[in-house]
């Protein structure tokens, strides 16, 4: 039987286990990526495993989310993520550069490569046939010390795409329809193929915006099969030796089949605040708009940028609103501003701003209090954009510009039609990428060759092993889709304690309920009880770190997000799934307690725990977790276990 492009690039890696859906499987790491806000606990936890020199073909460190520098504290974090490239062998991108994932795609992404990242949007270069996953950091200082990284064997899917995008449609309105088809939880153990004649027809940088924003259907990842486009837009890049022809056996079994035609597609926008929130532009035009951003590293790239340029050229933007471009590489900035199409688009009223992540996580450019604000980025999740009540929609550049012309929610189809001279923008790609190369520190030209802590970068916190008995308060009772965002926040307030957990403890889950982390302080220990798909999101591991750092021991929950569930096993919480009814007997202040001896049972393989709520009655919590997995638990999480195995303990 043939095997699928997933398949083959596992197979090519694979250190343990089998190909078997659901079954967990060790692979090999190629290359890893590492942004600003997890780098340094990635470095603080790498320089705690005793490891010399980063084992992989390649690191790459990124300066992306906090580029603003607020305060001594994110420079201090900058600085020291120089250093530790420099001392343990990674390449370096600075402030300004660009995003980790747009300035990776320009720079190191390979066709047929594993790649390891500490974000969750790592997935982006499976456009160019690379196999990328987000992880927790620990999972990257690990897979960077030349471990293995372990994953449930995905299911494959195969997405077929047929036909051609019509005018005004893009690739984001691709990605749009599978969310409104799929939701965020579609693609929960499952890598998306994208294969058939509608995917040959996209760009690379049409494609990495599908794979890209895969990770909001919550997907292991995402893949295209490679080819001439794949081979030109390296050749564009300096790269067309890294090209390697990757394509699906043609009798190769998938798990499912989704079919999009494209030539149906019209122009869709996420309302607030799911990503999966989907519906036509029509169905929500004429809604005001107070903020415009094209941006980020879903559409953030020179194709992605350009199209709104051209529909700026000699207009002007509706003056009530502001309308901001922020590229997601200065390779992108770079070439726009040589083209003549920064000064166009200044001209119009656009707000240029520096390559950065910024904006996405709140850190500037947040919106007008109970306003409207359309962007080009992948999540919409409340307040993530800095104020509670936002309202942000999530729309293709096309319809983010037509609305900044329009000064409200328009369909882009139907301003051309008002406008009457306003051609619809094809993707172009430049004659030839240049302009990111510069700002690289490459590893073999490292500046630095000791590791510069300044006065915020903590220490990494440390689990004891895992005891018999877990006992104590519902410290907190949560909703469905709790997300990374409302665990710990990225606002620009909380950020620069990403390497200081004792400080950063302080603000876990106080956007659900802003006594949380005093209560859990005071009590010492506890659980949490959540709904389905707990923890999605992003891959900060500061999610699990920072509620073991106040003592919580379990999370019962209907359902996890797989990242977040790897981190919780990663720092020694147990993650318990419960049903429906237990969720909804279950109230915050009850106590719980697993009357099983939990480290027997977890050790033994146990499956089935049974939980005691306020001694008064019993449920069943299962414990859903490989062999491995319960090593780490047992050991106090994976830092403690990994240097018991260094220690040959
Ligand atoms: Fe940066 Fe936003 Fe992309 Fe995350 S999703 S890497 S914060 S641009």
């Amino acid at each position: 039987m043939g095997q699928t492009l997933t398949e083959k690039i596992l197979s090519d890696h694979l250190v343990e286990g089998d190909l078997t859906p659901g079954e967990e499987i060790g692979i090999e790491i190629d290359q890893v990526l590492m942004q600003d806000t997890t780098g340094t606990m990635v470095w603080l936890q790498f320089e705690a495993l005793d490891l010399d020199e980063a084992q992989t073909e390649l690191a790459a460190q990124y300066c992306d989310h906090q580029t603003y520098q607020f305060d001594f504290k994110n420079t201090d974090d900058h600085r020291f993520l120089r250093s530790a490239a420099g001392t343990y062998g990674a390449h370096f991108s600075r402030p300004g550069n660009g995003i980790c994932h747009n300035v990776h795609k320009e720079n190191f992404a390979a066709p047929g490569k594993t790649l390891l990242g500490s974000d969750s949007h790592t997935p982006t270069p499976g456009g160019l046939g690379q196999l990328a996953i987000g992880a927790g950091g620990l999972d990257i200082a690990v897979a960077m010390g030349g471990g293995a990284y372990y994953v449930e064997m995905p299911e494959v899917v195969n997405v077929r795409l047929e036909g051609e995008l019509p005018e005004w449609s893009s690739a984001k309105d691709v990605i749009l329809e599978m969310l409104r088809r799929e939701t965020v939880k579609g693609g929960v153990g499952k890598v998306f193929e994208y294969t058939g004649p509608g995917a040959e027809s996209l760009s690379v940088p049409e494609r990495t915006t599908i794979t890209n924003m895969g990770t909001e259907l919550g997907a292991t990842s995402s893949l295209f099969e490679t080819d001439e486009k794949t081979k030109d837009y390296l050749e564009r890049q300096g790269r067309g030796d890294e090209y390697v022809e990757l394509t699906a056996d043609d009798d190769a079994e998938y798990a499912d089949e989704i079919v999009i035609d494209l030539g149906d597609l019209e122009p869709l926008i996420a309302c607030p605040s799911m990503p999966d929130k989907v519906v036509p532009v029509r169905e929500v035009a004429g809604e005001k708009v107070e903020q415009v951003l094209v941006g980020s590293c879903t559409n953030g790239g020179y194709e992605d940028i350009l199209p709104a340029a051209k529909m700026f050229e000699g207009r002007e933007v509706a003056k009530h609103l502001e309308m901001i471009v922020a590229p997601g590489s200065k390779q992108a900035g770079e070439i726009l501003a040589r083209q003549g199409w920064t000064a166009e688009m200044m001209a119009a009223g656009v707000n240029v701003s520096e390559a950065t992540c910024g904006p996405c996580i709140g850190i500037g450019h947040v919106p007008a209090s109970d306003s409207i604000s359309l962007r080009t980025f992948n999540r919409n999740f409340e307040g993530r954009s800095g104020i509670e009540d936002d309202n942000v929609y999530l729309c293709s550049p096309q319809v983010a510009a037509a609305a900044a012309l329009k000064g409200e929610i328009i369909d882009p189809r139907d301003l051309a039609d008002e406008l009457g001279d306003l051609d619809a923008p094809g993707v172009e790609l430049p004659e030839k990428y240049d302009g990111s190369k510069t700002d690289l520190i490459y590893a073999e030209d490292a500046i630095d060759d000791e590791l510069i802590k300044g006065p915020n970068i903590g220490e990494v916190p440390l689990q004891d092993p895992l005891g018999s008995n877990i006992s104590g308060e519902t410290l907190l009772k949560m909703e469905d889709n709790i997300t990374t965002d409302h665990i710990i926040p990225a606002t620009s307030d909380i950020l620069k304690f990403r390497s200081n957990i004792e400080r950063l403890s302080d603000f876990t889950l106080s956007r659900v309920d802003e006594t949380f982390a005093q209560r859990a302080k005071e009590a010492g220990t506890g659980v949490l009880v959540a709904g389905e798909n707990y923890g999605q999101g992003s891959s900060r591991e500061h999610a699990a770190m920072c509620p073991m750092y106040l003592g919580i021991e379990a999370v019962l929950a209907q359902s996890f997000a797989r990242i977040h569930k790897a981190n919780l096993f990663n720092f020694g919480i147990v993650p318990l799934a419960i049903d429906e009814e237990t969720y909804e007997k279950i109230e915050q202040g009850d106590d719980v307690e697993i009357v099983d001896d939990v480290a027997e049972a977890v050790e033994s393989g146990q499956e089935e725990f049974t939980i005691r709520v306020n001694d008064d009655w019993e449920a069943t919590a299962n414990l859903h977790a490989s062999e491995r997995e319960r090593r780490i638990l047992t050991a106090g999480g994976k830092l403690p276990l990994t240097k018991q195995q260094a220690e040959g303990g």
